[in-house]
């Protein structure tokens, strides 16, 4: 064991939204950092989330992954409590067991550094008993980090005035928030989300650095801000590092082993198959996908479409980890959809090997709900986007891809039903129109981008190597507390 390099802890809250990024965060520091990394991997079902992160990182032996027995929370919440407080208690409650697993273990140095998405900030006081350097990780776009930083500075008159009169709201530095794009904590000012998101944030700013998955060619002016900005720096402890764009590495597998689906993509022709998939998580009514089914049939296009059971009234959904489609029935698409459209689209039920998808070479378009994973493995694999934001920051995500880089084009969701017409228009501006040209080529200079800052001397290579020195520092500076 080589006890001078820093130990990294990092804690991947509940849902396969964070899980990636947490675990391609802790491959980075590994291969590219020499870090020493423990990831615990909380995880409301151990099975099938468990069996899917090791297939993914077996070939890093030296990657200590750790997942947290599940804890049930079910009997303290009311059945219809939001997702995010679900995952805040079952995080909390796996701290115990988290501390017992760092105190207890002896084949790697004490840790130096935590590394926690905004759902993991219950555990800084156990990293400060530690003495360990604390570290939130922004699986997000460096302009919602910027609001998340900005967020415990800002006067109440103003959040008043865009919650009432739906001004747009100014973050320093930054592109100003649209009411229509903003997150649901300003919707009402004072209620529980709010008041939750504030907590969060005004723990945040206290962490001694922030790690963001974007990069600074992407987001030039709010990374800048995020970086540098006297008014958003004021309140911020630590560095902020722009680290990205790290997405899930694509498996290698023998041919018999492929999904189906991407052998089926194997016979498409380059750039022909628009492929639909609103997230871990997203679901829409059940008219609502009649009408995407219709759409697809109208809009003439090679599709994939991965599809869960309809949900009514949240489209958050509640399958945040990778779920089992069994023996799924797809009548809720409409009669007959299926067997119509058999060898123009495949229908994938629960789960589809995305990364792999978005990689291929027969794939030219992606309608996205928009969750910051989905919109970098679209950008570092050159795929223009439909944008259909569906909650959390992901209206924000869509202005930015859709206005401000010209990537995407946006569907108009206006609150109301997106009808069959639109669906087929939009994916034909983005697979056949004269518009697609031009969003196709911005987004492959964008894949470019994103390569060159991760490459040795990018960007976001830089960035973290950075961070890594203060670990250094820190290791050689302070000795880390171990509780007896
Ligand atoms: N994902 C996948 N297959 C699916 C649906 C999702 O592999 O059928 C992966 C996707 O590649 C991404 C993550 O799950 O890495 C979803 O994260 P994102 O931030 O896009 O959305 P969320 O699910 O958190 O809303």
């Amino acid at each position: 064991m080589e006890t001078s390099k820093p130990h990294a802890v990092l804690i991947a809250s509940p849902g396969m939204g964070h899980l990636i990024p947490m675990v391609e965060l802790g491959k980075r520091l590994l291969t590219h950092h020499s870090f020493h990394v423990t990831i615990f991997v909380v995880t409301t079902d151990s099975q099938t989330t468990t069996s899917h992160i090791l297939r993914q990182t077996s070939n890093l032996r030296s990657l200590n992954i750790v997942v947290v027995p599940p804890v049930d929370v079910s009997h303290q919440l009311p059945s219809n409590s939001p997702l995010e407080l679900r995952i805040l208690l079952t995080m909390l409650h796996s701290l115990p067991f988290i501390q017992y697993s760092i105190n207890t273990n002896t084949n790697l140095p004490p840790p130096s550094a935590l590394i926690v998405d905004i759902f993991g900030l219950a555990a800084f006081p156990m990293a400060r008993e530690l003495g360990m350097l604390i570290y939130v990780y922004f699986g997000t776009s460096a302009w919602f980090s910027a609001l998340t930083l900005y967020f415990p500075d800002m006067d109440n008159k103003i959040i008043q005035a865009h919650a009432e009169k739906h001004q747009p709201l100014h973050i320093p530095g930054c592109h100003p928030v649209r009411f229509q794009d903003n997150v649901e904590a300003f919707l009402c000012p004072g209620g529980a989300i709010f008041e939750g998101f504030l907590k969060a944030a005004k723990d945040v700013v206290t962490a001694d650095g922030i790690l963001i998955n974007t990069w600074e060619d992407l987001e030039s002016a709010a990374t800048k801000a995020v970086r540098e900005d006297p008014i958003l720096g004021r309140f911020t402890k630590g560095g902020v590092y722009p680290v990205g764009p790290l997405v899930r590495s694509v498996e290698e597998k023998p041919e018999d082993g492929r999904a189906e689906v991407l052998r089926w993509l194997d016979e498409q022709p380059a750039e022909s198959v628009i492929y639909v998939s609103f997230g871990s998580g997203g679901t829409m009514s059940e008219v609502q996908m009649r009408e995407v089914a219709i759409g697809l049939e109208l809009s003439e296009q090679r599709f994939i479409w991965v599809v869960r059971p309809p949900c009514e009234n949240d489209p958050s959904g509640t399958f945040f980890d990778v779920a089992n489609a069994g023996d799924m029935a797809l009548d809720f698409l409409g009669e007959g959809f299926v067997k119509r459209t058999q060898g123009v689209g495949v229908v994938v039920p629960m789960w589809a090997p995305q990364a792999e998808i978005l990689g291929h070479p027969a794939t030219g378009g992606f309608v996205t709900h928009c969750g910051w994973n989905s919109v970098l493995e679209s950008l570092v694999n050159g795929v223009p986007m439909v944008v259909w934001p569906l909650y959390a920051e992901q209206k924000m995500n869509a202005f930015m891809l859709s206005e401000e880089l010209g990537v995407a084009v946006r569907v108009a969701e206006e609150g109301g039903l997106v009808g069959r017409e639109q669906v087929a228009e939009v994916v034909r501006r983005v697979m056949v129109d004269r518009e697609g040209v031009d969003v196709r080529r911005k987004v492959k200079e964008v894949k470019v981008s994103g390569e060159k800052a991760l490459s040795e001397f990018g960007s976001s290579h830089l960035s973290l190597a950075e961070m890594r020195r203060d670990c250094q520092l820190h290791v050689q500076t302070c000795e880390p507390k171990v509780p007896a």
